[in-house]
């Protein structure tokens, strides 16, 4: 069987994408539903007469055995909505093997993105968002989709659920420390976008990877990243050596782990994520994304 190939290049792949895993879902409430491959984790929701599904998972076995595992946690109703939560191809790059005929709903930039990428087994965006918030209601499922800026990949949409007070954020506030290098995380704003958050009444945080939490261990992850900003920058101050992860991994492990050393993953990767974060001081930050008013990477400003 020939597989989408994602941008893989290397025929031997082929068995890799190709396998399906057997994925649980979780029901979180009546019309939601979590489940994960143990690396990404996303949601569904059950509608009137269809499904809507978040993301695709990253391969297109693991995107046959998601659309098996929607099937049976939600007997005749198809998927007809896929909303994308970024432009990563590890959550969303294999909808061609989901639901190739449903209606696609993603930001504008991660539409572009997709786009010009042209990764095999993704497929395009059929309903654009431009902005920062969104009450949609698809199949009579209404939700709000929320992209206050950029903060994780490009055009990254969150979801917040009031009637379950529960708040979907992908790949961006982890229930752990396990940042590693934070790749394609957008420091300068990450924090403050994240924190407009909490504004919303959400008890339940379902994030891209890891296991569902709740708003107290949100609140901590985002004191997480801004204290391991902080200490970054003092780093300079004392004269560490910023380009060395063992002697990163010491200076910020003696500053942090009295209020965070028991967040799962801490010791591990303390020292790749000190060493991301003091590039961006070092750097200025990656590209436009890391401007202190990104507002018009949102494609109406
Ligand atoms: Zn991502």
């Amino acid at each position: 069987m020939k597989e989408h190939m994602g941008i893989f290049t290397n025929p031997d792949i082929e068995g890799y994408l190709g396998a399906e895993p057997d994925l649980q879902p979780e029901q979180l409430s009546e019309r939601i539903w979590t489940i994960s491959d143990g690396l990404c984790r996303t949601l569904f929701v059950e509608a009137d007469s269809s499904v809507i599904a978040f993301d695709s998972f990253g391969t297109p076995g693991k995107a046959r055995a998601y659309r098996k595992a929607i099937e049976r946690a939600v007997p005749g109703k198809p998927v007809a909505t896929v909303i994308y939560t970024h432009d990563h191809l590890d959550h969303a790059g294999f909808c061609d093997d989901l639901a190739p005929d449903a209606e696609i709903v993603a930001d504008e930039m991660t539409a572009r993105v997709i786009d010009l990428r042209g990764a095999d087994g993704q497929t395009g965006v059929t309903c654009r968002l431009s902005g920062a918030k969104h009450r949609v209601e698809f199949d009579g499922a209404e939700f709000l989709l929320l992209n206050p800026g950029p903060t994780h990949g490009t055009g990254n949409l969150s979801a917040y659920f009031a009637e379950e007070q529960l708040l979907f954020s992908s790949d961006t506030i982890l229930p752990n420390a396990r940042y590693a290098l934070m790749p394609d995380y957008h420091i300068a704003n990450f924090v403050r976008f994240m924190r407009g958050f909490l504004e919303l009444d959400f008890a339940t945080f379902v994030p891209g990877r890891y296991e569902v939490t709740d708003r107290g261990r949100f609140e901590t992850g985002c004191d997480y990243i801004e204290a391991m900003q902080n200490i970054c920058q003092q780093a300079f101050v004392e004269l560490v050596s910023i380009w060395v992860m063992d002697a990163m991994a010491e200076y910020v492990t003696a500053g942090l782990a009295g209020r965070f050393g028991d967040l799962e993953g801490f010791e591990q990767h303390v020292g790749m994520t000190s060493i991301r974060i003091v590039h961006h001081y070092l750097m200025g930050g990656w590209s436009l994304e890391d401007t202190p008013e990104p507002g018009y990477l949102l494609a109406d400003q």
